[in-house]
């Protein structure tokens, strides 16, 4: 039977999210409904509210969520009533160019479910954000979406791996390729950068240069593992990458903002040979200019970052058993938990820039 839950929704661009009555059916084929214990809240939700995404509304938003399967449509294998998972939004298809040569990362047709949440009170489809939906406390996922992770992680700390923390710690471990004795430049230190820094200091880098404008952000970076810093609202950040790597640049320069003029210190901050991720979303007015000689005579590679090119079934367990043992303390990023209806007061602390991450937790 369907059932009728409570979740946030954004009405209409740029109105006050706020808490519905939303209808969940039962899982059909292929698909699961999840009870949610704890999500995060993501610059993304900010941008579906705002109509920075589409035009779909009502958006039922939240994406970074951990929670137990409730129950599972016919033909679901992979997990079960009972289990306890981090939701994706990439469910691998298995059977697209990618999938098929054997680099499911970047598949090209991943999915979501097939029915659709409606609003109670009108019968409304709604759209769920990145096709997970998880400010309510249940949603319905294709069940591809689900990873079946240790339970012994908290939810709010999982529910991260979901969204911002993979695409950060992908972009330094999986893109980036980063290894032992690497030098890294981590440009932008919100929740994505510091994750990115995480992931180059887990990967055994042997510097990690954290670059904001923002003090406090970088004295966070350091307890992330950054072992240098350069604020660059005073200092040129390419000629002080340069001189904290005996002159020459880092091997791999993560660009977390997702600006051309940030993109363009990445570029020039990286030795010859280097590697430029960008895993920071710019918008669609924005132009990057370079002289092309010097794309072809630096070399390397310039790359960007999807989802941290992370496959779930692989990364999720893996970097939740790291956290387990302490090896990666991913603690430090739940900032503080809320309620399921201070989600709009959230959204206003994201400006203030205290906030690493708020969560939800149900
Ligand atoms: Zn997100
Ligand atoms: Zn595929």
């Amino acid at each position: 039977m369907a059932q009728e839950v409570r979740g946030v929704i954004a009405p209409g661009k740029d109105e006050p999210v706020r808490i519905e009555t939303i209808v969940v059916p039962d899982p059909g084929p292929g698909e699961a409904v999840v009870s949610i214990q704890a999500c995060g809240v993501c610059h993304t939700d900010l941008h579906y509210k705002q109509g920075g995404i589409s035009d779909d509304y009502p958006f039922l938003l939240g994406h970074e969520a951990a929670g137990v399967v409730e129950s599972v449509g016919a033909g679901v294998t992979d997990v079960a009533p009972g289990d306890f998972v981090i939701l994706n939004w990439r469910a691998v298809c298995g059977k697209c160019r990618a999938c098929l040569r054997g680099r499911p990362w970047y598949c090209f047709d991943t999915h979501n479910a097939e029915q659709k949440m409606t609003l109670a009170s009108t019968g409304q489809e709604l759209s769920p954000a990145l096709g997970i939906g998880a400010f309510a406390e249940k949603t319905l996922v294709a069940a591809g979406q689900c990873t079946k992770v240790d339970p012994g992680v908290s939810a709010q700390v999982a529910g991260l791996l979901g969204c911002g923390v993979m695409a950060g710690i992908g972009a330094a471990i999986n893109t980036g390729n980063v290894g032992r004795g690497d030098t890294v430049a981590v440009i932008g230190c919100g929740g994505v950068g510091d994750a990115a820094i995480a992931g180059a200091h887990l990967a055994g880098a042997a510097k990690v240069i954290a670059v904001d404008i923002d003090d406090r952000k970088l004295e966070t970076a350091r307890s992330m593992g950054a072992t240098h810093t350069v604020n660059s609202r005073g200092t040129d950040p390419v000629e002080a990458v340069r001189e904290l790597t005996g002159g020459f640049g880092a091997d791999v320069v993560i660009e977390a903002v997702g600006r051309p003029e940030t993109y363009r210190q990445a570029f020039y901050a990286r030795d010859l040979a280097g590697t430029v991720v960008l895993v920071g979303v710019p918008t669609p007015e924005m132009k990057l200019e370079l002289p092309l000689l010097d794309v072809f005579g630096r070399g390397g590679s310039l790359k960007s970052s999807w989802y941290g090119d992370c496959l779930p079934s692989r990364d999720f367990p893996m970097l939740v058993d790291l956290h387990l043992q302490g090896r990666l303390d991913l603690d430090k990023f739940v900032t503080e938990t809320i309620g399921l209806d201070e989600v709009e007061k959230a959204f206003e602390r994201m400006h203030t820039g205290d906030v690493l991450r708020s969560v939800v937790v149900l």
